[in-house]
C-alpha cells in the first residue's frame, strides 16, 4: 500500500542515519522526498538514488541547520519544486557532549541553532505551505527525559525543547488539520551512535530490550505519524527507545 501517495516530505539531515532511514520509508510509502545535508554529498547521492528505486521523486538539498536562511531557504525551495509541502521532518542534530565547564559560547550556539532554532524555523516555513493533513514530525532524544550520563546538559536542553514546541504547535495548527509530534529514539546504531562502538555495551544494558534500534526503527514510529494512521495524534511525544526511559 502507499499511504502518502501524492504526498511530499522534507527530511532534514536526510543523507546518513536516522534521516536517510526516514526517508526511504517516506518514498516506500508513496511520498516524494526531498531532504538537507550538511556536506557529504556522496551519500546524499545514495539516498536520491534509492528514492528513485522507490518509484519516487527525489531532491538533496545542500544546507546547514546552523544557518538560519539556509533553513527556511530550503523549506521554501521544496514547497516551490515541487509545488507542495505535506510532511517536514525535523531530524539533523548537533551531538556535542562534554563536561560542562568544557563547553564554551560556541558549541552553546551551535546547539541551540541546530536543535532548536532550525526545527521552529523548518516548523514556521513548512507551515506557510501545508494543508489540512500536514505533518511536522521532529527528532528528539531519549536523553531529554533521562540524563544518564555526565555530559549531555547541553545536548539534553536542546532536545527538550522540542517537547515544548511540538506541544505549542500542536495546539496552534491542530485548527488547520496540522498535527505536530515528537520521535525520542532510544540508542540507535547510527555513525554518530555506532552499535560496535566502545560505549555500545554500557548504553545497550540501560534498554530494556538490551539491543541497539536499527534506524528502520525509528523511520517505522515517524512513518506512522506522518500517515493517515497517524492522524488523531498530536503534541505527543512518542519514546521509540527499547525502554531506555522506563
Ligand atoms: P548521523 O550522524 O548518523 O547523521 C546525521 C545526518 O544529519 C547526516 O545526513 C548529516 O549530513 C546531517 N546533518 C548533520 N548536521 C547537519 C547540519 N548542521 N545541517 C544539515 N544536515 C546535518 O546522526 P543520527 O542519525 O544518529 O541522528 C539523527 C537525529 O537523531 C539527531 O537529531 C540525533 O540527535 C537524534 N538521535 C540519535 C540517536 C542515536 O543513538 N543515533 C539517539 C537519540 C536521538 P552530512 O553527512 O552531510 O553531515
Amino acid at each position: 500500500s502507499t499511504p502518502l501517495d501524492g504526498k511530499v516530505a522534507l527530511v532534514t539531515g536526510g543523507s546518513r542515519g536516522i534521516g536517510a532511514a526516514v526517508a526511504l520509508r517516506l518514498a516506500q510509502d508513496g511520498a516524494d522526498v526531498a531532504f538537507t545535508y550538511q556536506r557529504d554529498s556522496e551519500r546524499a547521492d545514495q539516498v536520491v538514488g534509492q528514492i528513485k528505486a522507490a518509484g519516487r521523486r527525489p531532491l538533496a538539498v545542500r544546507a546547514d541547520s546552523a544557518d538560519a536562511a539556509a533553513v527556511a531557504g530550503a523549506v521554501d525551495a521544496v514547497a516551490a519544486e515541487f509545488g507542495r509541502l505535506d510532511i517536514l521532518v525535523n531530524n539533523a542534530g548537533a551531538f556535542i557532549v562534554a563536561p560542562v565547564e568544557q563547553l564554551g559560547a560556541a558549541e552553546l550556539d551551535q546547539t541551540v541553532a541546530v536543535n532548536i532554532r532550525a526545527p521552529f524555523l523548518a516548523a514556521q516555513a513548512a507551515a506557510r505551505h501545508m494543508t489540512d493533513g500536514g505533518r511536522i514530525v521532529s527528532i528528539g532524544s531519549n536523553l531529554a527525559e533521562r540524563a544518564v550520563f555526565p555530559g549531555f546538559a547541553l545536548y539534553s536542553m536542546s532536545k527538550t525543547a522540542l517537547i515544548g514546541l511540538t506541544k505549542g504547535l500542536g495546539r496552534e495548527l491542530g485548527p488547520r488539520g496540522i498535527t505536530v509530534n515528537l520521535v525520542n529514539p532510544g540508542p540507535t546504531d547510527t555513525d554518530a551512535n555506532p552499535a560496535d562502538g566502545p560505549n555500545a555495551d554500557g548504553i545497550r544494558a540501560l534498554t530494556a530490550l538490551g539491543r541497539y534500534a536499527a534506524p528502520a526503527d525509528i523511520a517505522a514510529a515517524v512513518a506512522f505519524l506522518a500517515g493517515p494512521d497517524g492522524g488523531y495524534v498530536t503534541g505527543a511525544t512518542v519514546n521509540v527507545d527499547g525502554g531506555f526511559t522506563i
